[in-house]
């Protein structure tokens, strides 16, 4: 089972709005079974019911600016949403907006969030084979006040000892 954990205060910005939002999230894979989301940000704004999905323009703006601007998009791998007042679920629409990503992902983390804290995410993995994994939201991802250490010691992640999170994230492992 991979296990995500937010670093990146996203399931709190999300608790703002009550209408659908969308965006983007860069992941980290800190170890083949534990991703964490560092960093996100918000595409659009739409107060339209129902609209979830990420148009392909705004993702091409959003990547082109980066490029231009000699960022790395190589982690950024999320493509987050909000239901609003339903629950969190992967509907027909999201499945589409999966499958439409744009070509060069070989791998895609969506994350949906819901009504009463309810949140939902998937691994899709499209090259070299098209597997689809669930993936488990842990740790304290839904409180309001969280702290890096707290987060991953409450996994019970028996490498993880205070400045070894980067080691474990520049390839070593933590094994
Ligand atoms: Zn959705």
């Amino acid at each position: 089972m991979i296990n995500l954990i937010d670093l990146s205060g996203l399931s709190k910005f999300v608790k703002r709005f009550d209408k659908e939002i969308s965006g983007l999230a860069s992941v980290v894979v800190l170890n083949p079974n534990l991703l964490l989301i560092d960093k996100y940000w918000m595409l659009n704004n739409i107060s339209k019911p129902s609209f979830t999905e990420i148009s392909s323009e705004a993702l091409h703006k959003f990547f082109l600016e980066k490029i231009k601007k000699n960022e790395d998009v190589s982690n950024i791998r999320c493509w987050w949403h909000t239901h609003g007042r339903m629950s969190a679920f992967f509907s027909s629409w999201d499945l589409n907006t999966i499958e439409e990503f744009p070509d060069g992902t070989d791998w895609l983390l969506s994350v949906v969030f819901g009504n009463h804290n309810s949140v939902e995410a998937r691994l899709d993995m499209f090259k070299p084979l098209r597997v689809e994994v669930p993936v488990r939201v842990v740790g304290r991802f839904l409180e309001k006040e969280y702290n890096v250490i707290d987060r991953v010691t409450a996994l019970d992640v028996s490498w993880w000892k205070e400045g070894s999170l980067f080691k474990a994230i520049d390839g070593k492992g933590g094994d």
